[in-house]
């Protein structure tokens, strides 16, 4: 008897691509409009090289470590890569981030601002910038809270001159999501923000519903990761 064939990498990415158009049509969007990030922290070259080689080209990375290690000779063979920063960022690490990001998503204190604005000043390169917000308002989880974030928008924007392009989050794994998705979306539109990096493997096509402009998935293209 067949079995059903495992589906490999470029088809999973393939499905993927078809259900962020699909929700943006039922939606009334552009599918262009919903840009695929796809997450491929843990995985090596081996794993990411078919991804490329379908056609992917916008990528995040939750360590810096990490990414340093794995994209630059992937770049060397694919120049034209996007490379998005998704996971936490210490002060420390700014400069390697900003010297090997296009975006960064997890803007969330005046002391990251500060360090962000002083290398791209001295670097001359200019990641994309998204402020994350702590929707859910978890205490171990990173992102402004909040009621904090309008004050944190303006101060990103007036006091270190940044170009803050959008907001992102991470529901509490244990919650709808949909709510979050909901009060990203609100306090993006009173600050004239028009991007919204929300959305992951389990709840991409929800995110679009409220707007996502960025979608993070990881396992849906990579599989699953080994938990530590
Ligand atoms: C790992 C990760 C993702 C992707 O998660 P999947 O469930 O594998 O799609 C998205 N966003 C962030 C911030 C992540 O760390």
């Amino acid at each position: 008897m067949d079995r059903p064939a495992i589906p490999n990498a470029a088809e999973r990415l393939a499905f993927v691509q078809a259900e962020i158009r699909k929700a943006a049509l039922a939606n009334s969007r552009k599918p262009e409009d919903v840009t695929l990030v796809a997450v491929s922290k843990t995985f090596g070259a081996e794993a990411i090289v078919p991804v490329l080689d379908a056609g992917q080209r916008v990528f995040g990375e939750n360590r810096v470590q990490e990414a340093k290690a794995k994209w630059p000779a992937l770049r060397e063979r694919y120049p034209d890569i996007e490379l998005h920063l998704i996971g936490p960022l210490q002060s420390n690490k700014a400069k390697e981030a900003v010297s090997l990001f296009d975006a960064i998503h997890t803007v969330d204190r005046p002391k990251i601002a500060e360090t962000l604005a002083a290398e791209i000043a001295k670097q001359g390169r200019k990641p994309k910038l998204f402020i994350e917000v702590n929707t859910g308002g978890e205490e171990q989880k990173a992102g402004i809270a909040p009621d904090l974030a309008d004050a944190f928008i303006k101060t990103c924007r007036d006091r270190y001159g940044l170009a803050i392009e959008g907001l992102m989050c991470i529901p509490p794994f244990d919650e709808p999501p949909a709510p979050h998705f909901a009060l990203l979306q609100k306090i993006a539109k009173r600050n004239g923000l028009e991007k919204l990096s929300m959305g992951m493997s389990a709840d991409f096509p929800s995110a679009i519903a409220f707007g996502a402009t960025h979608v993070r998935v990881g396992s849906a293209i990579f599989g699953e990761r080994p938990h530590p």
